[in-house]
């Protein structure tokens, strides 16, 4: 048995493994505590490999994101080293802590409030192993608790250096749309204060990340919350962007996730317009493109007020990719709502779509709704939106084809050989197979449109390096 201490005196490095599933801001969470253990000592290792302590982050969006959280925690519960912890927190924690508690291994759940303090709590335990399958969830979720990320650099795939950073500005959301669990799970909307983000991001800057995606639950409402917490003034994202367009310079790019579309405002428009390393890159949940069915969903707009957002944004910025989550087989959508729903997607200048499909999760006001869609016909609309997505992301490619772009190399090679990337616009690109770049290096490129959806070909563009700076 490996005597553990997490002052890090341990002789030999304890190992560590970590495993989010779910969203991105799941995902950041779990950076921050992976550099949290690995600056006192530990060892960050894979998933799959065997450790000393196991933290899944879970997710409880759907029933299925339960069921693949439960079989995560067993896979850990396995593979742990005698003496070794398996620590669950997350969403499903949050949700149903007894359950998790009650699978076999597991030492102790934490809830998302808890999770800022998941290093305390495990040397706390560590201390006093009597506590297996301990419980600790405050039944109000809204946390403040903001993680920095500490020194450690996460892996990307094989082994190379992460390109790309996400820094979570925001958590929780003050929306009630009627199939969604998380404002339940992840409480009230809070944003990180102003100063906390820019120092976070300039860290992450001088650690070698060259884009920070900018996510939250409901991003976009980032510094409404200031008011309501006697902090500050109320204030909208576009003064963050306004913040942050010096940090980095040119050495480094940000993307904001998704956004929702009533946080879509000019003045966001505006700041980002002004702010040459913002992507050229929007997500705007749409759900459904009928407006009976946006109602049943408890969405705050109509089919009209979206296809405005979406228009605003595409005369601002022609170039820029604008996709949205959709979801099929909500209760009550016959065929005549699915159809004037997908002329809606069909009319805008949309560039790509995720396409979900409606499953019931209990907790939310959507499972008591009458008219339940047939499984089968929810896959035969989700087909269909699929084959929609990928007509619409070979427009876009034709309308770049030639185009200049700014690409984000990273470690991973495309079928032809070369190095890809992704350009703030949000084309996955190849370069040619000759073509020395590396990874992490910005290279002015000249789009190729292939014929396919997914992958476009990227010709370097003749500057005296070839690259920016
Ligand atoms: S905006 Fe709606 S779908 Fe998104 S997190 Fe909030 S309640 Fe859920």
């Amino acid at each position: 048995m490996v005597d553990c201490d997490v002052r890090g005196e341990a002789p030999d490095a304890r190992a560590v493994a970590f495993k989010s599933l779910g969203c991105r801001v799941n995902f950041e969470e779990i950076e921050c505590l992976r550099g949290r253990f690995v600056d006192a000592g530990w060892r960050s290792v894979d998933f799959d490999q065997t450790a000393d302590l196991y933290v899944i982050n879970t997710c409880t969006v759907t029933g299925l994101a339960d069921a693949e959280s439960r079989k995560t925690v067993r896979r850990a519960v396995r593979r742990k080293r005698a003496g070794g912890l398996v620590v669950v927190t997350g969403c499903y924690a949050q949700r149903d802590p007894e359950a998790l508690a009650a699978l076999d291994g597991v030492d102790l759940v934490l809830g998302n409030k808890e999770k800022g303090q998941l290093f305390e709590h495990v040397q706390r335990f560590r201390e006093d192993r009597r506590l297996a399958g301990e419980i600790w969830v405050d039944s109000e979720p809204t946390t403040e608790n903001f993680l920095n990320h500490g020194s450690a650099r996460g892996q990307g795939e094989q082994g190379s250096l992460r390109t790309r950073a996400t820094l979570k500005i925001q958590d929780g959301c003050d929306e009630r749309c009627t199939y969604c669990i998380i404002p339940t799970v992840r409480g009230a909307s809070v944003s990180r204060p102003l100063e906390s983000v820019v120092d976070e991001a300039r860290h992450l800057g001088r650690s070698g990340f060259r884009e920070l995606a900018l996510t939250g639950v409901n991003t976009g409402s980032w510094g409404r919350d200031f008011a309501r917490a006697g902090r500050s003034e109320a204030t909208s994202l576009a003064k963050l962007v306004r913040a942050l367009q010096h940090v980095g310079g040119t050495r480094m790019r940000f993307r904001l996730n998704s956004l929702e579309p009533d946080t879509v405002t000019d003045e966001l428009l505006d700041a980002i317009e002004a702010s040459p390393m913002f992507a050229r890159h929007f997500h705007v949940p749409l759900q459904h493109g009928d407006s009976a069915m946006l109602r049943r969903m408890g969405r705050n707009y109509d089919a009209a007020v979206y296809a405005a957002t979406i228009r605003r944004i595409h005369e601002r910025f022609p170039e820029a990719s604008i996709g949205a989550d959709v979801m099929v087989g909500f209760p009550g959508e016959d065929e005549e709502r699915f159809r004037s729903g997908r002329d809606l997607i069909e009319s805008l200048p949309l560039t790509y779509l995720h396409v979900f499909t409606y499953s019931q999760r209990e907790g939310t006001a959507a499972t008591r709704m009458p008219g339940h869609v047939a499984e089968d016909i929810k896959r035969a609309r989700s087909q269909d939106l699929h084959a929609l997505e990928d007509d619409l992301r070979r427009a876009f490619l034709a309308r770049r084809n030639g185009s200049e772009e700014l690409l984000l190399v990273e470690g991973k090679r495309g079928p032809r050989g070369g190095l890809t990337g992704l350009t703030g616009n949000y084309i996955r690109c190849e370069l040619p197979v000759d073509r020395d770049a590396s990874e992490n290096e910005f290279v002015q490129v000249t789009i190729e449109n292939r014929g396919e959806p997914r992958l476009a070909g990227a010709v370097p563009v003749a500057t005296p390096n070839g690259c920016l700076d």
